[in-house]
């Protein structure tokens, strides 16, 4: 590509866009925000949207976007020397005051370094100086463990965004007016609540070099005693405070409640939910799954009032778009029923992220099939009813086989599964359940007459932070292929049940990712340097780091763990006796008004 096509791409990708805000370039405070993939993958994250909206709504800050060039764009950016620029302006991204990236996928991790250096900013936080622009990350993955990344990133966001980053760029803000040095910025954004700022929390490592708990600085800089912070943000509805004094032990995530709109902030075709115009209807699940870090780290389940979001179906016609219902258990919204025929009175279709096998209705159903939705999909994600006692599922056979009368009485024709092996306790007989599942409900698609394929999607469990398995071993990768191809071979004979298992090599790289620790930042660059993700374990080898420690090893439970610095609310010992809990297979009820049992909602 011509470094004028480069350009015109990116133009116009911007022309086609509608958008509902404006963003302002000749505001003064000018914000990056980063998403470490391609524009494609990208404009389909709401959470994105929803913090490029709060940016630029603040008078003084001009928020523009940067993606990750497709891969056959990258090498021409090199070869004539272009910096990444931004959507709205080519602005190259070293002109930014301020760089957030938005991670959500550990897989994504591999993109940072690329990205800081096709901008032009240095990789490693430690290698900035005072007018380089100070890089802050938010999303899951650097809400349950941002360790991994944390030598690229000067600050987290711990929890939820919003209202927070406007906390945090006013700090920023007036650190860069007032000329602070770029450490007093660093230790001022460390009084939010909420911010996590990795250069004042050192890792320690004990002679075998396990991880061993963090050594807390006094300050970034000898002249951080000067430091005085003044918040004009209004913080109304936030549970984020500043507050003065030593660095915190453990820093608390922000969450807010969703009484504003959350929806798509610009529409664009060109995305992979492009035809979507995406309203956030609930957040955070009050399920319990044991193995799922959201239902952990998003607590309490939170849903918007029915009002806002048939304003946002208002809007979704005016585009004449497909309504994105977003949320952790979209079937569990009280009012689901009334939502969809709302959709459909103003002729719209409709597709939902996720559905509760036992909160089907037949008119979420009806109107899936109204939609041109041809699949279901259920996740019982373990094929025993004990492994789904163990993970607190609560999905039963006879939930699954409704399911699929309400899909067959729809007219939809396939059916979709996800499974999960490798999971704790997991047996040989929970294996084999798998397959005498996936043959149930094959035999109730046949007595509804649902006509279609039934697809068993199959992944490694991976262990992740915050959850009752965080100090578990993964199921090691041999076991896993084998008790893949048992499941694959079993259910060969019936050539109207698919099984797709999406690379585990890729689940063991993650596997690692999500529960390292810091010194993964030298590997992920080394990786990066060398290729990509592809030669990520040839770079542990060469810094000796044990992937199979790592992924394998099962953790004491009073041992430190790299996301100990983080609090998520939960009430002391409550993952720990959740564990319990999951090997006596005792049930844990949803969450209910007024219970105060993990201590999110205490207080
Ligand atoms: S239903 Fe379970 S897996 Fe799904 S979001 Fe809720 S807790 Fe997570
Ligand atoms: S305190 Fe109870 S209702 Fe609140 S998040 Fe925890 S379990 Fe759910």
């Amino acid at each position: 590509m011509t470094r004028n096509e480069i350009l015109n791409g990116l133009q116009s990708l911007r022309a086609k866009e509608v958008s509902r805000i404006e963003s302002n370039p000749h505001k003064p405070f000018k914000v990056g925000l980063v998403y470490p993939n391609t524009y494609f993958v990208g404009m389909s994250n709401l959470g994105l949207q929803i913090i490029y909206e709060e940016i630029n709504a603040r008078p003084t800050s001009c928020g523009e976007r940067y993606f990750l060039p497709p891969n056959s764009e990258l090498r021409d950016y090199e070869k004539h020397r272009l910096p990444l620029m931004s959507v709205e302006t080519q602005r190259p991204l070293y002109e930014c005051d301020v760089i957030g990236f938005d991670i959500t996928f550990e897989m994504d991790y591999f993109n940072i370094p690329t990205l800081l250096k096709l901008g032009r900013v240095p990789v490693k936080r430690i290698h900035r100086i005072e007018r380089d622009p100070i890089v802050i990350a938010g999303g899951p993955c650097a809400t349950f463990n941002p360790e991994p990344v944390s030598d690229f990133i000067d600050a987290f966001i711990i929890g939820e965004g919003e209202e927070l980053v406007s906390h945090v760029l006013s700090v920023i803000e007036q650190g860069r007016n007032e000329q602070w040095l770029r450490s007093d910025i660093l230790l001022a954004l460390s009084k939010i609540t909420g911010v996590y700022v990795p250069a004042l929390y050192e890792p320690q490592f004990d002679d075998s070099g396990r991880f061993a708990g963090y050594h807390l600085a006094e300050g970034i800089s000898g002249t951080a005693e000067n430091v005085a912070v003044t918040v004009t943000e209004n913080t109304k509805n936030t549970n984020s405070t500043v507050s003065t004094g030593c660095v915190v032990p453990k820093v608390t995530r922000h969450w807010k409640s969703l009484d504003t709109v959350g929806e798509t902030v610009i529409a664009t075709d060109f995305t992979e939910f492009g035809a979507m115009y995406i309203v956030e209807v609930a957040r955070g699940c009050g399920r319990h799954c044991r193995f799922c870090m959201a239902g952990y780290c998003y607590r309490t389940p939170r849903v918007r009032r029915l009002d806002l979001l048939k304003a946002g179906v208002d809007r979704a016609a005016a585009l004449n778009k497909k309504v994105g219902l977003m949320g952790a258990a979209i079937s569990d919204y009280p009012d689901i029923d009334e939502l969809v025929t709302y959709i459909r009175s103003k002729g719209l279709r409709y597709s939902c992220a996720s559905l509760r096998a036992d909160s089907l209705t037949q008119a979420v159903v009806d109107g899936l099939a109204a939609s041109g939705q041809q699949t279901i999909t259920i996740a019982p994600e373990a094929g025993s009813d004990r492994l789904r006692r163990v993970i607190n599922k609560g999905i039963s056979n006879e939930d699954m086989a409704k399911a699929v009368k309400l899909a067959a009485k729809a007219g939809i024709p396939h059916i979709r599964l996800y499974i999960m092996v490798g999971l704790p306790t997991e047996t040989e007989e929970d294996v084999m359940a798998i397959v005498s599942m996936a043959e149930d409900v094959y035999a109730y698609m046949q007595e509804a007459g649902c006509k279609g394929r039934l697809t068993l999607s199959v992944n490694p469990f991976i262990p992740k932070p915050f959850t009752p398995f965080q100090w578990m071993p993964m199921a090691h990768q041999k076991d896993v292929t084998k008790k893949l191809n048992t499941i694959k071979k079993a259910l060969s004979k019936n050539r109207r049940i698919e099984v797709l298992v999406e690379s585990p090599k890729e689940a063991y790289i993650q596997g690692v990712l999500a529960r390292g620790d810091r010194r993964l930042g030298d590997i992920i660059l080394a990786a990066v340097e060398a290729g990509g993700p592809k030669q990520f374990k040839k770079a542990c080898n060469e810094y000796a780091y044990d992937m199979d420690e790592a992924l394998y090893r099962e953790r004491e439970l009073t041992e430190p763990l790299p996301w100990d610095m983080l609090d998520m609310q939960l009430a002391e010992g409550y993952l720990a006796a959740e564990w319990q809990r999951s090997l006596t297979e005792v049930y844990t009820p949803p969450c209910q008004e007024g219970c105060k049992r993990c201590g999110v909602c205490v207080g």
